[in-house]
């Protein structure tokens, strides 16, 4: 296991990139701890691959440096980097049985038959496929493949890091589950350093104690579930985190009050004059209605009954504002209004935070 250090670390695919926008990944610098498990969050096309590649070895970034424990492995290839990564798709020896495939890993490394026997067994049953070990790859469906990739990747106990991208994909809803719970127990019993890269908030946020939120080749935010959920770093991590995201409107600053439109908020602190694109973010959790008195005008355009909660679609001059009311409480009669618990306030200044001494927080 290792600390991964990304050292000004920046790659473009181009041979010789000008702008920023030729870079797939914007430079970087940021310590992976030892032993945690990270997920690696972002739509479709952000870099999220490129950095694991980069990380396997699979990829020669353009710029900066990967370090393991301080040693630089810039150069070095996955194997000497001694890393498992699963892939998207299956990738498996479809003429080897599934036993056979799983055992591979172990084999290469010259472990004894017997330890990799026992190995073999307890991963078969943590991908659920016990009953099928002496069965030949080939002729399993796309999934059963995808869990043998999955046990390949879990086998050894002695890897530096485990990498995975997207590995659920081509699962089935519900054994996606079962799988991530497998994972999780995983990391939970041997602490390696686990990245994980997903495009769903919900994997991410139950997988990893560390989300790494990416958004066109940048890492915008590395937190906590909790802390990107109440400080998104970025308006990105705002809209994308959390079901519905953050609200954000465009707004004038003025020491500790903003406006919105007409109307005055008042904010949780005294922020230093802005220079930028000012908004101020309030997730729907922290969004109230009432009717008449202060806030925000808004109409309702619409409930939706979710379980735990209703979620309450409105319209504020066109721009769609969302609020949560807790399962049980009725919409108030004639509401029209809506204010924010200041606690759930935060101000952007180009798209990053600033907190109220003015100063722009690192991502
Ligand atoms: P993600 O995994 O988040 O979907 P990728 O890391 O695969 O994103 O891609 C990031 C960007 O780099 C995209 O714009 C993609 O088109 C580009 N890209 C990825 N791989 C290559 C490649 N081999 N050659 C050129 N461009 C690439
Ligand atoms: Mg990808």
């Amino acid at each position: 296991m290792a600390k991964i250090t990304l050292d000004n670390l920046a790659h473009s695919y181009l041979p010789n990139p000008g702008s920023e926008d030729d870079f797939a990944l914007k430079e970087l610098n940021h310590d992976w701890n030892d032993g945690e498990a990270y997920a690696l969050l972002g739509s479709s096309g952000c870099g999220k691959s490129t950095l694991l590649n980069i990380i396997s070895g699979l990829l020669r970034p353009s710029h900066g440096r990967v370090l393991f424990d301080g040693q630089d492995v810039t150069d070095q290839a996955t194997a000497e980097r001694n890393i498992a990564q699963v892939f998207q798709f299956p990738v498996v020896y479809d003429t080897m049985s599934v036993r056979d495939n799983l055992a591979f890993p172990l084999r290469n490394r010259g472990l004894p038959a017997d330890e990799i026997r026992k190995r073999v067994q307890k991963v078969g049953a943590m991908i659920g496929m016990e009953a099928e070990l002496n069965r030949k790859a080939r002729g399993l469906t796309a999934d059963a493949k995808q869990k043998i990739s999955l046990g390949r990747g879990m086998v050894r106990e002695d890897v530096n890091a485990l990498l995975f991208d997207e590995p659920l994909t081509v699962i089935d809803p519900h054994m996606k589950w079962e799988l991530r719970t497998q994972l999780k127990k995983l990391h939970q019993d041997f602490g390696h350093t686990m990245i994980y890269v997903t495009h769903d908030q919900t994997e991410a946020l139950t997988f990893a104690d560390k989300v790494v939120v990416m958004y066109d080749g940048r890492v915008v935010q590395i937190g906590t579930p909790q802390e990107l959920f109440e400080r998104p770093a970025h308006t990105f991590v705002g809209y994308f985190i959390g079901s519905p995201g953050m609200n954000v409107f465009d707004a004038q600053l003025s020491g500790a009050e903003a406006r919105i439109g007409d109307t005055v908020v008042p904010l949780p602190g005294t922020y230093a004059a802005t220079t930028g694109k000012v908004q101020l973010g309030v997730r729907p959790e922290f969004t109230r209605l009432s009717a008449g008195g202060e806030g925000l005008p808004v109409t309702i355009r619409r409930i939706e009954d979710v379980g735990r909660h209703k979620i309450l679609r409105l319209d504020w001059q066109g721009q769609e504002v969302n609020a949560l009311l807790p399962e049980g409480t009725p919409v108030p009669a004639g509401a029209d209004r809506i204010t924010f618990d200041p606690e759930g306030i935060n101000l952007y200044e180009n798209d990053w935070r600033i907190s109220p001494q003015g100063r722009r927080e690192a991502a």
